[in-house]
């Protein structure tokens, strides 16, 4: 690594310490020609997960639009920020971890319902609607009493 002070190119490694969540390592070098203290970080080169959308669009996943969907459904319900965040984790450790490079907006959505299901019955009921393209109440009704034939103590909240 270059100096950043005196532009020599050996130094070497005094301390490396993994970042929290294990996505990077930090070392702190020192310059074997002036001494100098720096610090790199080093992380896995992300090969990014293309989303194949219904028309057969492909944009790169991007966790925030994951989120923004999410959010909305729960938009008012007592689902913690960080218990969403934790969600979106999981999802790319899970993308990561398949090795996949593209996932299905269906995947994706599937993921968010399993998750909404489980935390939050109206977010889900408002996040299906959307998504399952419930538009009759009917459809809508049939969704409610499967929810509730499930859970019938009205879900965990
Ligand atoms: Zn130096």
């Amino acid at each position: 690594m270059r100096c950043p002070k005196c532009a020599d190119l050996s130094d070497k490694v005094v301390d490396s310490r993994l970042m929290p969540h294990g996505d990077a390592i930090r070392r702190r070098r020192a310059c074997e020609a002036c001494g100098h203290r720096y610090t790199t970080y080093e992380r896995v080169e992300a090969s990014p997960v293309l989303v194949v959308k219904k028309n057969g669009q492909r944009e790169e996943f991007q966790r925030d639009k994951l989120l923004g969907g999410l959010r909305k459904a729960l938009h008012r319900r007592p689902v913690s920020a960080q218990a969403c965040d934790e969600f979106v984790r999981n999802v790319e450790q899970k993308l990561s971890e398949s090795g996949a490079r593209e996932v299905s907006t269906a995947e994706l959505g599937s993921f968010v319902m399993e998750f909404l299901r489980r935390e939050d019955h109206i977010a889900y009921i408002r996040y299906a609607s959307v998504y399952k393209d419930i538009h009759d109440i009917a459809d809508l009704l049939d969704e409610v009493r499967q929810l509730a034939a499930e859970h019938p103590e009205g879900g965990k909240r």
